[in-house]
């Protein structure tokens, strides 16, 4: 096992312990020197859950923790649990099981509800959400920030960051506005103020408030 003297986080995996490799992919991440992970849940409809409510996501969210606390086992550090609702479940929605994009809109919303139930009862610390990264609809797109917008104001009413799924762009203004609108300010890297890097303050923006976006890729499939 290579220690390379430093805490190695990976801060987006999805593991899947029924179709992948699960637990053997972070066995593997250990060897190469890796500690922490953030364990983002698979796409529901990847575990076999086909959602017709909010708390059909349940089970995604269980099976979620399970291997986060094996994978904490596994590593030198820890694992901890981002829970959400897969950007890419409306076009599943919309396309192949008949759905409105309201409709889709308004499930996906129930389920970032159940996600931020077990953000405020400790049991994640993230909620995932994010957009579609491949061309859509107008109609998806919009209720696809609807459901963006909604995971913002519950990452601001639960206390915690909210990690994106996007399309390729180096220009997310819109989506940082609306984190700010919904009480979830940027984090601290992007404050120079003195009182801005105050400890305190700091701490307060990194714990609580920080947005954390991950490098989308158009032809990601997670
Ligand atoms: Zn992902």
């Amino acid at each position: 096992m290579r220690d390379l003297d430093t805490p190695v986080l990976d801060n987006h995996l999805h593991l899947d312990p029924d179709n992948a490799r699960g637990i053997e992919a972070v066995k593997d991440f250990a060897r190469s020197g890796g500690t922490h992970l953030l364990v983002v849940n698979k796409p529901s409809w990847h575990l076999g859950v086909e959602a017709e409510t909010g708390e059909d996501f349940r089970a995604v969210f269980e099976r979620t923790l399970e291997i986060v606390d094996q994978a904490a086992k596994v590593l030198r550090g820890t694992a901890w649990p981002v829970l959400g609702v897969h950007p890419g479940l409306i076009s599943r929605l919309v396309d192949e099981r008949g759905f409105t994009p309201e409709e889709a809109r308004d499930l996906m919303c129930a389920g970032i509800d159940v996600a931020a139930e077990y953000a405020a009862d400790g049991k994640a610390v993230a909620l995932k959400s994010g957009r579609p990264h491949y061309d859509v609809s107008d109609a998806v797109w919009e209720a696809s920030n609807d459901v963006l917008e909604h995971t913002l104001a519950k990452g601001a009413e639960t206390n915690v960051a909210v990690q994106l799924h996007t399309e390729m762009t180096d220009d997310l203004t819109d989506v940082a506005d609306w984190a700010e609108e919904q009480g979830l300010l940027p984090s601290a890297s992007s404050n120079t103020t003195q009182s801005a890097n105050s400890p305190a303050s700091r701490r307060a923006s990194c714990a609580r408030r920080s947005i954390w976006r991950r490098p989308s890729r158009r032809r990601s499939s997670s």
